[in-house]
């Protein structure tokens, strides 16, 4: 099954069951400053949730394209790691707005893993909040799930919150077991962190109003929220371990792999790459470009990352923005904006290319020499902050490069070395540093008109895909 045949599949499961499709709103939050990217499905519906705003449904399903790169949520580091992580994916998810509870959503997603994708039961695992005996009831004595399989969790990773207040509920999540050959154990165990059982569906029950003194009262209404990862279902279901051995990644991969002259499809800086272009084709798109603070900095970031994994690859040229045009073969139906700016994506990352070229190399120099002797195995905090100062090096690339070597930077350091930067520059200057310019480029491209302009015909494009 394709992953665009999941993802219509998947609409329109809900869509039958009284869920009006939603489309997925751009990865800037349109309403949300504290926020750096749509990080799940449920941000844009956060003020329904909060009784704030009023809409014609109560119950909603979406693909949310999201991003989880700096911020609370940072998988960055991940990428090119896990075999599940990506610094852009798309959530899958259905929501209630006070209509239906706990019941119907574990009935739902259970309905839909094993009647619809026919999932055999004896690979799934749930998890449950210890204290929600209410949904370990439901598991256990409505769907009949072996209670040898249900976990319960006692931390806040199964207990979700909006913030410090608001609301607030336990979470039950749906793992996949890919059996003995991967490393990893049962969700609740020490070696849980492996890759052995993937977290594929997470359903949080909105059960509480959490006041500012820790006090939780239970809402008139509770509400459903859902997310399950497009990526990670479309590896069970295409039989593969990986993420990026799915069919969306795999044609990314091999067009990474022709620009760097290579047939080992299984470097991971390929598949670094394909994540990569993937988050900053759809930030770019919804209106964010490189710069040196917030949003523009974490594209920034990004971007540098991948050029810099393409030079280990062994490429010497721009190479990044010709990834655009294979990403818009493989997502272009689902996401006709993304279409539409595919010229302006290309201009910004090559820009951003030519500009990290000049000092790139010499930078790699520097690090190279700097890494020899080590005995302490750590990169001294001074040399990641010349190389962030200097050749533009974001010190989680230095990171990066320093974790192919099992070396550390010193990050305690390099924020030292930064500060004196600062004090240096508001000594020498009776204005402050002046990044107003650079915030004003990303408040001024945040568009978030799309979701009027397109919404209708990129439903149609969804559902289509999958027949
Ligand atoms: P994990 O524990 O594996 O990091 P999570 O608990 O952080 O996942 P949630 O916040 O519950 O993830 O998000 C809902 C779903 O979205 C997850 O169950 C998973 O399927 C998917 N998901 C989360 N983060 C990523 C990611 N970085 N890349 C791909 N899919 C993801
Ligand atoms: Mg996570
Ligand atoms: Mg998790
Ligand atoms: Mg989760």
């Amino acid at each position: 099954m394709t992953s665009a045949e999941l993802r219509a599949r998947f609409l329109k499961f809900f869509q039958d069951r009284g869920h009006s499709i939603v489309a997925s709103s751009p990865l800037v939050p349109a309403n949300d400053p504290t926020l750096l990217f749509t990080n799940a499905g449920m941000v844009q519906f956060k003020d329904v949730f909060l009784g704030r705003e009023q809409r014609p449904y109560v119950r909603a399903a979406t693909a949310q394209r999201c991003v989880r790169a700096g911020g609370k949520h940072n998988d960055l580091e991940n990428v090119g790691y896990t075999a599940r992580h990506h610094t852009f994916f798309e959530m899958l998810g259905n929501f209630s707005f006070g209509d239906y509870f706990k019941r119907e959503a574990i009935g739902y997603a259970w309905e839909f893993l094993t009647e619809v994708l026919m999932l055999p039961p004896e690979r799934l695992w749930v998890t449950v909040y210890a204290e929600d005996k209410e949904a370990e009831r439901i598991w256990l004595d409505e769907v009949g799930v072996d209670p040898g399989r249900l976990t319960r969790i006692a931390t806040s990773d199964n207990f979700w919150s909006m913030g410090d207040t608001g609301p607030c509920g336990p979470c039950s999540e749906i793992f996949y077991d890919h059996g003995p050959s991967i490393a990893g154990g049962p969700p609740g165990t020490p070696e849980e962190d492996g890759d052995r059982y993937v977290e594929i569906w997470n359903l949080v029950f909105m059960q509480y109003d959490r006041a500012a003194d820790g006090t939780l009262t239970p809402l008139p209404k509770p509400s459903v929220d859902t997310g399950m990862g497009l990526e990670r279902l479309a590896a069970v279901m295409q039989r593969v371990h990986s993420n990026y051995d799915i069919d969306l990644f795999r044609n990314l991969v091999k067009a990474a792999a022709e620009l760097a002259g290579t047939a080992d499809l299984a470097q991971s800086s390929l598949r670094v790459i394909a994540d990569h272009i993937r988050s900053c084709a759809f930030l770019v798109t919804d209106g964010v470009l490189p710069s040196n603070e917030g949003r523009g900095y974490v594209l920034r970031r990004i971007i540098r990352r991948a050029i810099r994994h393409g030079y280990k690859l062994g490429i010497r040229e721009p190479f990044f923005h010709k990834l655009v045009g294979p990403l818009c073969a493989e997502m272009g139906q689902a996401y006709p904006e993304l279409v539409a700016s595919r010229q302006r994506v290309e201009q910004v990352l090559h820009k951003e290319e030519e500009r990290f070229a000049e000092t790139l190399e010499q930078g790699m120099k520097i690090l190279d020499v700097a890494m020899r002797d080590l005995p302490e195995r750590v990169i001294p905090g001074e040399t990641a902050f010349q190389l962030y100062d200097t050749y533009g090096f974001p010190v989680d690339l230095t990171a990066d490069v320093a974790r192919e070597h099992g070396l550390q930077v010193d990050m305690a350091g390099f924020e030292l070395a930064m500060e004196a930067q600062r004090e240096r520059a508001r000594a020498a200057s009776h204005f402050s540093v002046d990044y107003s310019q650079e915030v004003h480029l990303d408040v001024a491209c945040e568009f978030t008109g799309y979701r009027n302009t397109v919404e209708d015909t990129r439903i149609v494009a969804l559902l289509r895909d999958g027949q």
